[in-house]
């Protein structure tokens, strides 16, 4: 139950994931953790060509070992067409669970796929690049653009921390720069909820928090490159995600840094990993809400994550364009305003935090 204003308690039920599993060669232990959760004995596995060969086959092989009868279905985009054809296969086979093998794109396309058709679906990240792994929206392209669809949280995560370890470092350092940027996402939060009244949820903005605090704490394993780091940044984003199902929505984990790498992604053919770009839009937005955004810069320093447009492969003037029209990319208020920013001020900004020379 969360206060939102004066006089105003809301009550709301929170979808949350049933079972979170992290650690080293968990796969190989798939088939027992699905006895355990009792979803049924049939299933679709999703995964793309290449996350099949990582660890989709040897899920499969899991699974048929404790009597599931599998099928495989394999996608290539994370597009709204994938997701119809999963729901499809679902169907057909008569499945009583999803199996998400794979990035981004492979937990996103189940996630809607499995919500059409009304059965549960199991996380299994092969990277630990971004938040998604086990919140309830699907971020999915529709008429070339990128749209967020409702859909719903996981059954089950199985969180390999050894598929993590193999997979090239850049994407955990997403990961890293996705969770650091919770800090200005629960400011806009905040700024929203004393400005506009939106609800707030201080236990979501709150364990928001402590997740980029983890992440923070521990910059100096971070840029070792130690196997502890998946197990590490797989809880920091599995915590991530469940502040947004708390909160019901991606406000704790999602602001203006968000919209900022959103405008990235419209503007650019080959844009940065999602949580490079939110890490550096964590820093200028931090700049605008007058906190400690070198502690943020800092932190990306070290780890070995991003902190400018060059080293995101990102033109100057793109980051200017993503900066003077974040505002427009959805109706959340922010700390750009309802108006956002001018040229002069975003170039300032950019200038300023080092961003751009
Ligand atoms: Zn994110």
């Amino acid at each position: 139950m969360e206060k939102t204003s004066e006089n105003e308690w809301i009550f709301k039920t929170v979808e949350l994931p049933r079972m979170i599993s992290v650690g080293n060669n968990l796969i190989d232990q798939a088939g027992k953790i699905m006895n355990k959760a009792n979803l049924g004995k049939t299933g679709v596995l999703i995964a793309d060509p290449i996350t099949i060969k990582i660890a989709g086959e040897t899920t499969i092989d899991s699974l048929e070992k404790s009597n599931f009868e599998m099928t495989q279905h394999l996608i290539s985009s994370a597009s709204i067409g994938e997701s119809h054809e999963v729901e499809k296969v679902i169907k057909e086979y008569e499945a009583d669970f999803a199996v998400a093998v794979g990035g981004g794109a492979v937990i996103d396309v189940t996630k809607y796929g499995s919500f059409l058709a009304n059965v549960p679906f199991v996380s299994v990240p092969t990277v630990a690049s971004h938040d998604g792994i086990a919140s309830s929206r699907a971020s999915l392209h529709k008429d070339n653009k990128k749209h967020s669809f409702t859909a719903h949280t996981p059954a089950i995560v199985i969180g390999d921390t050894s598929i993590i370890n193999n997979a090239p470092f850049k994407f955990t350092l997403s990961g890293c720069g996705d969770v650091i940027s919770n800090l200005t996402a629960v400011l806009d939060w905040e700024l929203s909820h004393r400005l506009k009244g939106e609800a707030i949820s201080s236990y979501a903005s709150h364990l928001s928090r402590l997740t980029a605090q983890m992440v923070i704490e521990h910059r100096k394993e971070v840029y070792k490159g130690s196997p502890s780091v998946s197990d590490l940044v797989l809880k920091a984003l599995v915590t991530s995600s469940m502040a947004m199902c708390i909160a019901g929505s991606s406000r704790p984990a999602s602001g203006a840094e968000h919209m900022f790498s959103h405008a990235l992604d419209e503007l650019s053919a080959s844009p940065a990993l999602h949580g490079e770009q939110c890490g550096v839009g964590a820093i200028l937005m931090m700049y605008l809400h007058n906190g400690d955004w070198k502690l943020i810069k800092d932190t990306l320093e070290e780890i070995g994550a991003p902190t400018t447009a060059k080293e995101m492969g990102i033109p100057d003037k793109d980051i200017i364009t993503a900066l003077t029209t974040a505002h427009t990319i959805r109706d959340r208020y922010t700390i750009l305003g309802d108006t956002g920013l001018s040229q002069k001020a975003a170039e300032k900004l950019a200038t300023k935090t080092g961003v751009i020379d």
